[in-house]
């Protein structure tokens, strides 16, 4: 039977439940444990497809199509092991999966409540990983804060949950913040003690404190939060402010935190954690040979978690090229053909980034001639790759006017179109191309030769595409369409040969980019961009 465990926040939000959560995923996993994560969100929207990167951060898409919540792609990076959309659901999917129930008769006759019937199908949602017998442990992290209204359900439901399958089997982690007030000079263990009140109202004891801090918490404070909160001593474990979240696994299992989760759900194995290749990796991370500096052209770039996967793709692509890579972020909507090289100045190469909407397009086209033209490494993604499509149409075929359809419906050479799968849908949640889809590549292109495989398969999230009626004339003028769908014949991958580094993707690599596995196509842009420093 698979064991679970849960994570709780309280305090404040962006504690980094997904980062404790992930890495004692690591943790367990490298001790044999086949282990995954799961994170209820308490929004009502039904997956976070549907929101502005503004408001969450970025969309993370699963092999399956699941448009999910960023911290997903922690547990990617962290584990190595894919994701689905088991392992993210919202309050917004709960309901809908009740009230779709509802509507069918399933309920025959009763009324339909929060208790037992949202708590029910929450508990599901959890069980149902654990179902697949694939796992030993299942860690699910509850969104929220612990008191806020949305959270209640979640909260009734875990402790059920305890109560079904026994305290040997589930346990719960909270993290919390012990701040430090400088005019006291003292750290403070009373928010943590409320926090934790708040979780008994709701009738959950947690076995394990993980403390948030900014200062380290010593013997007489971890007495004092285990006698006040009901704990024992070894179950206060101190998680201090660290340079990167690569270094959170090592932290935890100094705080032996695997060590107490392993004995609290009696597990047996207890095999010494075999973490060579994670702490390889951290040895690369932190002595970097070189450096680069890398734009990244974007309209969300305000907001660092609007392109979380992309930075961590940099971040392992540096360290696998022993460089550290400096991404300077450049508002596309700001770029004009007079500021541009002033703009990117003093940068090694650029990427341009996904998007939707008009906003900050004719930036990035400005910025994909300039790339062009002076041999300034290119690595376009999505909508990056369709601003490459379009420039090239523009400035070398000379279709003047030239545009994807999403900016300009009426665009005389829509050289970026519509799928037309696509045409006819009105609904916009859960509905572009989504998740995973094969892509052959072509012998000899750059692509081959970085990926050294004839077929690859990578996420995608969009709705437009390249227009086939003007692949000759691309291909002719000398855009190279290096990667296609096998059974649709969509371009997914374009190249400019004569140029150092030029790649644009339909596709999102930074979605598949992992510590022991970093993607291929970051590794290479990174090593040009070094070439070209
Ligand atoms: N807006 C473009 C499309 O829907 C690109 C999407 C993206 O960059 N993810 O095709």
């Amino acid at each position: 039977m698979a064991k679970y465990i849960f994570v709780t926040g309280g305090v404040t939000s962006s504690l980094g439940k997904g980062i404790i959560a992930a890495s004692l995923a690591k943790l367990l996993q490298a001790r044999g444990f086949s282990t995954t994560i799961q994170k209820f969100d308490p929004y009502i929207n039904v997956d976070p497809g549907t929101l502005n990167p503004y408001e969450h951060g970025e969309c993370y898409v699963t092999d399956d199509g699941a448009e999910t919540d960023l911290d997903l792609g922690y547990y990617e990076r962290f584990l190595g092991v894919p994701t689905s959309q088991a392992n993210n659901v919202t309050t917004g999917r709960i309901y809908q999966t009740v009230i779709e129930k509802e509507r069918r008769g399933d309920y025959l006759g009763k009324t339909v409540q929060v208790i037992p019937h949202i708590t029910d199908e929450i508990k599901r949602r959890v069980r149902l990983l654990g179902q697949t017998g694939e796992y030993d442990i299942i860690i699910t992290e509850l969104g929220g804060t612990v008191g806020d209204i949305e959270s209640l359900p979640y909260l009734e439901a875990l402790r059920q949950f305890r109560w079904d399958v026994g305290e040997d089997n589930c346990i719960v982690i909270h993290l919390t913040l012990i701040p430090y007030l400088a005019a006291a000079k003292e750290l403070k263990t009373k928010p943590t003690q409320h926090s934790v009140k708040e979780l008994l109202n709701a009738g959950i004891q947690p076995d394990v404190l993980v403390c948030r801090t900014d200062q380290p918490i010593g013997m007489d404070i971890r007495r004092k939060i285990a006698l006040f909160c009901n704990v024992a001593v070894n179950s206060v474990v101190e998680a201090m402010t660290v340079d990167t979240v690569y270094d959170v696994p090592l932290y935890m299992m100094k705080e032996k935190l695997d060590e107490v989760v392993i004995s609290k759900l009696r597990l047996k194995d207890r095999r010494e954690p075999d973490l060579k290749a994670w702490k390889r990796f951290l040895g690369r991370l932190k002595n970097p040979t070189d450096s680069v500096k890398i734009g990244l052209i974007g309209k969300y770039i305000e907001l660092k978690d609007a392109y979380k996967s992309i930075y961590e793709s940099f971040t392992l692509a540096g360290a696998a090229n022993e460089c550290k890579v400096e991404v300077v972020t450049v508002q596309s909507d700001n770029l004009t053909p007079e500021n541009i090289e002033q703009k990117l100045e003093g940068l090694s190469g650029i990427l341009v980034a996904p998007g939707f909407g008009e906003r900050g397009f004719e930036g990035k086209i400005i910025a994909a001639r300039y790339a062009r033209e002076s041999g300034l490494p290119y690595f376009g993604i999505c909508l990056g790759m369709q601003t490459a499509v379009v420039e090239f149409s523009r400035h070398v075929l000379g279709l003047g006017g030239a545009n994807s359809a999403e900016m300009d419906a009426d665009t005389a050479h829509p050289v970026i179109h519509k799928m037309p799968g696509q045409i006819k849908i009105k609904q916009m949640g859960g509905t572009m191309r989504l998740g995973a889809y094969d892509c052959d590549l072509k012998k000899g292109t750059l692509a081959h030769k970085i990926y050294k495989e004839n077929s690859i398969q990578e996420r995608h999230r969009h709705r437009f595409e390249l227009n086939n009626d003007y692949k000759e004339k691309l291909e002719a003028a000398g855009m190279v369409c290096s990667g296609i769908n096998p059974e649709t014949g969509l371009v997914e991958i374009v190249e400019l040969p004569n140029h150092p580094w030029y790649l644009g993707a339909q596709f999102h690599p930074e979605l598949k980019s992992t510590v022991e596995e970093p993607h291929p196509l970051f590794v290479s842009f990174v090593k040009a961009c070094l070439t070209n420093a």
